[in-house]
């Protein structure tokens, strides 16, 4: 490695010595994940080619927990940049306000592939295809195809074009939990409901995809806690405005949180830089807690996040904070995701 590369990462990133959840050091080395928005962000603040960066911030896997981690981790001043400069808006709360959903937005964009030569707003422009295929109700085999389309890195040819703007006919209406709609969802909180009590509720992460509202038109005391993750968007600026919350419900910080029945984390969890300080201190203000996130225990954890949790992890961590969990892996039915609730013993 030449030795600019070498400073370049002693003044970004920091070395993971140990487990974050168990501090064992007993670990494996996983094999290497998708580039995504973030790894080409991360590439542009660190100055480094994208495939090398993802080429040093590897996975690896505790042999004693089996929680995945990273083996390096970025420097705060590095997050910062991404989310305070790069990454302005979380594009997934985003998705919630914009109308992307649609017929015409999807041709446009694909019309605009056409004509567009600058490598970075074809990625981009890609990405939005792709999650908008994503999120379609059919599973028609065509859909499959046009994502392969749009993943492959060669030039699209006139057919290509043809094909992708077939496949207009399947944007009807977002698939439930898609990221167009995301966790707003009348059967989740009938779910919860059944399992618990809900006098009180609050949630974290991004104001704009989970169950405030559900929880508001069921007349249940609701609170939002506003995120001070380095690792996560400053929402003051992006969802928290657009999601017209009402001031009264929102929470500077845990500490300031009144003991609720439940609060909600989602898909937060596997951003944070040190995710068992934060849930020791959810778990002493709430009587029970609920967690949402990517079921990635042997899968590929993108860049932005710092750990991948699974059923092992998870039980680990119930026994940790001596709490009796409940783990539903195919709740999402579409969606690999872990949804555990977490109450007393
Ligand atoms: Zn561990």
């Amino acid at each position: 490695m030449k030795s600019n590369t070498i400073t370049f990462f002693n003044k970004s990133i920091y070395k993971v010595f140990e487990c974050p959840l168990c501090k064992s050091k007993k670990r494996k080395t996983l094999g290497l994940y998708q580039k995504n928005l973030y790894s080409e962000m991360l590439s542009k603040i660190l100055k480094i080619n994208e495939s090398k960066l993802i080429n040093k911030i590897k996975n690896v896997k505790c042999k004693n927990c089996s929680l995945v981690y990273k083996n390096f981790w970025f420097k705060d001043k590095i997050l910062s940049n991404l989310f305070k400069s790069r990454i302005l808006i979380h594009p997934k709360g985003n998705d919630i306000f914009e109308n992307k959903f649609n017929k015409n937005f999807f041709s446009s964009e694909i019309k605009k592939l056409e004509n567009k030569t600058n490598s970075e707003s074809i990625r981009k422009t890609k990405r939005i295809l792709i999650s908008i295929l994503d999120s379609v109700r059919s599973k028609n085999i065509k859909i499959i195809k046009g994502i392969k389309i749009l993943k492959s890195e060669k030039k699209f040819s006139s057919n290509d074009f043809v094909r992708l703007l077939s496949l207009k006919k399947f944007i009807t209406k977002p698939k439930r939990f898609s990221r167009f709609i995301g966790y707003k969802d009348k059967k989740l909180w009938n779910f919860l409901e059944r399992k618990i009590k809900i006098l009180s509720y609050a949630e974290t992460g991004c104001p704009a995809w989970g169950l405030l509202e559900m929880a508001r038109r069921n007349k249940v005391k609701t609170k939002f806690v506003i995120s001070k993750d380095k690792n996560f968007w400053n929402e003051r600026k992006g969802c928290l405005i657009k999601s017209k919350l009402n001031k009264r419900i929102l929470v500077n910080d845990l500490k300031y949180l009144n003991k609720v029945s439940l609060f909600g984390i989602i898909e937060y969890f596997d951003h944070l830089n040190d995710p068992l300080r934060f849930i020791k201190n959810v778990s002493t203000k709430s009587e029970n807690f609920y967690l949402i996130l990517d079921d990635l225990e042997d899968g590929k954890v993108p860049i932005q996040h710092f750990t991948g949790w699974g059923k092992k992890s998870i039980k680990f961590l119930s026994f940790k904070l001596t709490r009796k969990v409940y783990i539903y892996q195919n709740y999402f039915t579409h969606k690999k995701m872990i949804f555990a609730i977490f109450k007393d013993l």
